[in-house]
Formats: C-alpha cells, structure tokens, sequence
C-alpha cells in the first residue's frame, strides 16, 4: 500500500497520500475530515451518484448543510459561501454532463474565504490533470477506474500535503476503516504500469468516435469539454492535457421508447455504470428515469459512453447501426 500511495502522490505531485478499499471510501474520509456539524458545503452539481447521497441524504443527518451550484461558472461558488462554509468540493469534468470547474478560480474564491478544497480527479486520471498545481487541497480518485483498468479490483485514494494526509490516516482512515487489501494495493500498482499507454489508446479512440458522433443527424448534442464547439473547451485545454474516454449524448429521441430501442440495439457497448476498463460501457438514463432509487435530473435522452481499448472503427460500425434503428 505504501508504494502505491508513493506512486500516485508522485503523480498528482502531491507530498502524500493515502489508499482506500474503494473510491467512495475515499471521497467520504476526506469529505469528513473537514467538516463537523454545523458546517457548511458548497459542491458542484452532477457529482458522482454516490456523492450526490454523501451530499443531499447522508451529511444532513450529522448536521452539515450542502449548497450544489452550476460549477460552470466560478461565481456560483462564491455566491453560495456562508460564514460557516468550510468546504468547496469539485469534481471536473462532472459525471454524466462532463462540465468542468475553474480549478484556479474556485481555488482562489477559497483561499480569500478560508475554505479547504477537495477535487474528485477519477474522470481525468492523474495523467490528464493534477489540481495541486491549480491549488486544490486534497485530490480523490476512484482507482477502481483508470488506475485498476480492467475493472476487477475496487480502490480509491486521497492525495495531498503531508499533514493534510497524515491528519486522515489516524482520524478517519482507521476510524471508518476501508482500508486497502495489499493484494489491491498490488493490483493497481501493476495498472499503473500501463496506464500511460492504455490512456492514450483511450483519448485518441474517444475523439474519433466523438467526431463521428457529433455529425450523425440522430444526435443533439454531444457533451464533451473537448469539441471545438463545447463552450468550456478553452479551459479545458488550459487545465488538462487531454481528453479521457467518457463523454454524453443527447439523442433526437422524443419517447423513452426511443432512447431504450437505440440502447438496446447496441451490441458491442456493455450496458454498465462502471468505466477505465479495458471493454466500452455505456449508460442510459433512460435505464433508471423510472427508478425510486435513483432519482436523477437528467434528460430521458441522455446516454453515457466510455470508450475502451478496443478498435474505434467497431465501435463506429455499432454506434451506426443502432442510430440507423431510431
Ligand atoms: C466510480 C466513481 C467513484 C466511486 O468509486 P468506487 O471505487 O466505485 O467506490 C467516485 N467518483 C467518481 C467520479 C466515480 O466515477
């Protein structure tokens, strides 16, 4: 575990850090490793589902207050900071929307303001951005993604100043207890070890399919901070070095039936809520807009890609087909 913790502390360019037995245990020790009751959170909207919950269900009960705004525009942060506002949380690009924050501005909005920042850095891999050179205090990854990459071992990790880092592991790194197996711990190390390539396997795959995509008559929209036409692809050149492999469409579908009958006529895109493998997934919103358990406010239309590691041109071939059923 120590030689991992090195690992992607050296890559975020980070003094420390500190492994967690999964991703979600990891943003929820350093989310409660600033806040007490009474405080008060600022987050960004469309965070990861389950940090949504850590958010909106699970931190009032302890008495913490959150506030989400359109992280889009830094101001909104600002806006929403109360006296006892401790904590402006981050997750850039966001899930399912891929809207990215202004890492240096929302930075500096907490610095004037005496509030910690934590960055969920999962979407980018410490390869495409690295906040603490933007000023983020504690960077997570979910390293069940593109750390793991072949989706058999769940992790997560905090990385950040020493005594930041130092402060979770005897509080709420013990205390809550999702500790790191060393089998894990080996496993990702050996995923480190190809990241580089599969990375850039991923984004050069990911901008053909996206191409295609953004073209297709059957397609609204695609969200992806990348395309010339995105209005946040500026920033998105200035705080990361390249696209990864998820990105959203909005279907011409005008019936939930419609969204459904293209999701279903894809053959080679498993239908899953993970990614950072080696295999594409997606994820249809359509799939849960009827669910108790996940209420979502997000278009019918609205379907998740990831793109893995295998030939874009059959991913194409597939996406074209099944917009050919619609
Ligand atoms: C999957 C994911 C997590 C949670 O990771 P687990 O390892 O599955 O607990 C956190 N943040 C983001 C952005 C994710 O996609």
């Amino acid at each position: 575990m120590t030689i991992l913790e090195k690992k992607m502390a050296a890559l975020e360019g980070a003094e420390h850090a500190v492994a967690f037995s999964s991703g979600m245990g990891a943003v929820s020790a350093a989310v409660l490793s600033v806040v007490r009751a009474g405080d008060h959170i600022v987050c960004t909207s469309h965070p990861y589902s389950w940090t949504n919950k850590l958010m909106k269900r699970f931190l009032p009960r302890f008495g913490v207050e959150v506030t989400m705004v359109d992280g889009t525009d830094a101001a909104n942060y600002k806006n929403a900071i109360k006296p006892n506002t401790k904590l402006l949380y981050l997750e850039s690009p966001n899930s399912f929307t891929f809207e990215l924050q202004d890492l240096a501005a929302v930075t500096a909005i907490a610095k004037a303001h005496n509030c910690r920042t934590i960055i969920d850095n999962s979407f980018a891999s410490p390869l495409h951005q690295n906040p603490i050179k933007f000023g983020v205090d504690l960077v997570v990854h979910s390293c069940t993604k593109y750390i793991g990459g072949h989706s058999d071992v769940m992790g997560g990790v905090v990385c950040g100043s020493r005594d930041l880092i130092n402060s979770i592991f005897n509080n709420e790194f013990m205390t809550l207890g999702a500790v790191m197996s060393p089998h894990d711990a080996w496993l990702f190390i050996r995923g480190l070890r190809t990241l580089p390539v599969r990375m850039e396997r991923v984004a050069a795959s990911t901008r053909k399919v996206v191409e295609y995509l953004e073209q297709h008559p059957k397609v609204e929209k695609v969200l992806f901070p990348f395309l010339p036409s995105n209005p946040q692809h500026e920033l998105a050149h200035k705080q990361m070095s390249n696209n990864s492999g998820q990105f959203s469409i909005l279907l011409k579908a005008n019936t939930l039936a419609k969204a459904d009958l293209f999701c279903d006529s894809l053959k080679h895109f498993l239908m899953a809520a993970s990614w950072g493998g080696h295999e594409s997934l997606m994820f249809p919103i359509s799939a849960v807009y009827a669910s108790e358990n996940m209420k979502i406010d997000l278009p019918f239309n609205l379907v998740r890609f990831y793109i893995g590691l295998e030939d874009p041109e059959y991913l194409i071939q597939d996406l074209k087909q099944a917009l050919a059923a619609l």
